[in-house]
């Protein structure tokens, strides 16, 4: 067990290590603050317009693992998520575009190695799409706004939906849930009649 823990720590490290030297800001940051320094023009959690950008535009938007997980359909190293063994309460969001895709109280433990949740926040968050690679068939899952490649889904998940929706921690942006009420308190200020 200590092994691993240190294994698991050097791949921290060397992961940090490869994060650090593709950003462009010189202090290391989480992925949502990447984000941020990139100046990802498109990314909003509140505006649900449809995000139809190349390639070349996501390269210059998103972090190095972002984009090679939302756009070349990568897929982490099973149990290397930070939200993994991740328990607050709060919203995931695309970390391509800003689409809020699940909520904490749908996630579960399935020991499958990624994050996962039986759940998404709402029919316009996913689009599914049949994926016949690596000899198997599965159920692509894509965000609903901007189509980055998010993971899988199977039908081996836990009641009411018996859904299993296993995700690339890499490509989602966690808010704990205070945070978003207090921002969502304040919209509401702005536009009174919402
Ligand atoms: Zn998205």
């Amino acid at each position: 067990m200590k092994v691993l823990k240190t294994y698991l720590l050097l791949m921290a490290g060397a992961a940090l290590f490869q994060q650090c030297s593709f950003s462009q800001s010189s202090h290391s940051k989480t992925d949502a603050m990447d984000n941020k320094d990139k100046k990802n023009t498109v990314y909003s959690r509140t505006d649900t317009t449809k995000v139809n950008l190349g390639d070349e535009e996501w390269k210059k938007l998103l972090p190095k693992e972002v984009y090679y997980i939302a756009r070349m359909k990568g897929t982490e190293r099973p149990w290397s998520s930070k939200f993994e063994n991740f328990y607050e309460k709060g919203t995931y969001y695309c970390a391509a575009c800003g689409n809020p895709l699940f909520k904490s109280d749908t996630k579960f433990d399935s020991g499958c190695g990624w994050p996962s949740f039986y759940e998404p926040v709402s029919k316009e968050s996913i689009i599914y799409t049949e994926d016949r690679s690596h000899g198997m068939v599965r159920t692509e899952t894509q965000c609903g706004r901007c189509e980055a490649h998010l993971g899988h889904v199977f039908n081996d998940g836990p009641p009411p939906t018996g859904l299993r929706y296993c995700i690339n921690g890499v490509v989602l942006d966690f808010e704990k849930a205070q945070e978003a009420e207090k921002k969502y308190n304040e919209k509401k200020q702005e536009k009174p009649n919402q």
